[in-house]
């Protein structure tokens, strides 16, 4: 295992966008996985290969870093998801703010099988994009839960992964702050023109802060988080 490289947990949103961009300036190889479970917003799949081919076009030397895409078909996650497990109940957003397709303890899920490929790759960061400043409401995205589960992945695989998290502390407003750090406005703008984060999968509506519906959490939040770094700047 060579320890200058990294498998980043990239879904096609901004956080796993920005992170991807961390990776790069960081390591010397970097390598994505993204998961297809049947989600509602298939654009964020599409989104993925966009935003790769703007980086490998607008950062020559990440391009040279920047390795294989896996992409794991993970459809049995729709069978654990309430909509499937209670045919009656619609798609909806809960007071939580979070879609019921939500599948308790996904990310423990991705991240098991973002290890079982770095393992197969010989990759020793694995980085994700999961943040308790902004608490979402997903409690495997909390830094003790990673936390436990590194500890868990190294005694089970028997290796040395760094679980990575960039953004676990920072709020929407710093991540814009960190992309531009990164990759000047050029990264900023690839970011709010290729990611998609919005529950509904609208790639249609452009506004400042990046596609999206406008109206749903997540991108109020994108919204605000880019308004008050704009603010700041
Ligand atoms: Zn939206």
């Amino acid at each position: 295992m060579q320890t200058s490289t990294a498998l980043v947990l990239f879904s096609g949103g901004q956080d796993s966008a920005t992170c991807l961009a961390w990776a790069l300036e960081r390591f010397a190889r970097v390598e994505t996985i993204g998961f297809d479970y049947r989600q509602r917003h298939r654009a964020e799949l599409d989104a993925r290969h966009r935003f790769r081919a703007g980086l490998t076009q607008h950062f020559p030397a990440w391009a040279e870093k920047l390795g294989q895409d896996h992409v794991l078909d993970l459809a049995v996650l729709s069978e654990v998801s309430e909509t499937a497990l209670t045919r009656d109940v619609e798609i909806a957003t809960t007071a939580s703010g979070l879609p019921n397709t939500f599948v308790p303890g996904r990310n423990i899920v991705f991240l098991t099988f973002a290890a079982a490929v770095a393992y197969r790759r010989g990759l020793k960061h694995i980085v994700t994009g999961v943040c308790e400043t902004d608490f979402s409401g997903y409690p495997d995205c909390r830094d003790d839960t990673v936390k436990a589960l590194q500890v868990a992945l190294n005694l089970g695989m028997e290796s040395r992964f760094v679980l990575d998290t960039p953004l676990m502390w920072i709020d929407k407003a710093e991540t814009w702050a960190l992309a531009e750090r990164l990759g000047g406005m050029t990264l900023v703008d690839l970011i709010r023109e290729r990611t998609l984060t919005c529950y509904n999968g609208d790639t249609a509506t452009m506004h400042e802060w990046g596609t999206g519906c406008g109206t749903c959490p997540a991108c109020k939040l994108r919204a605000d988080g880019f308004a008050k770094w704009r603010g700041a700047r």
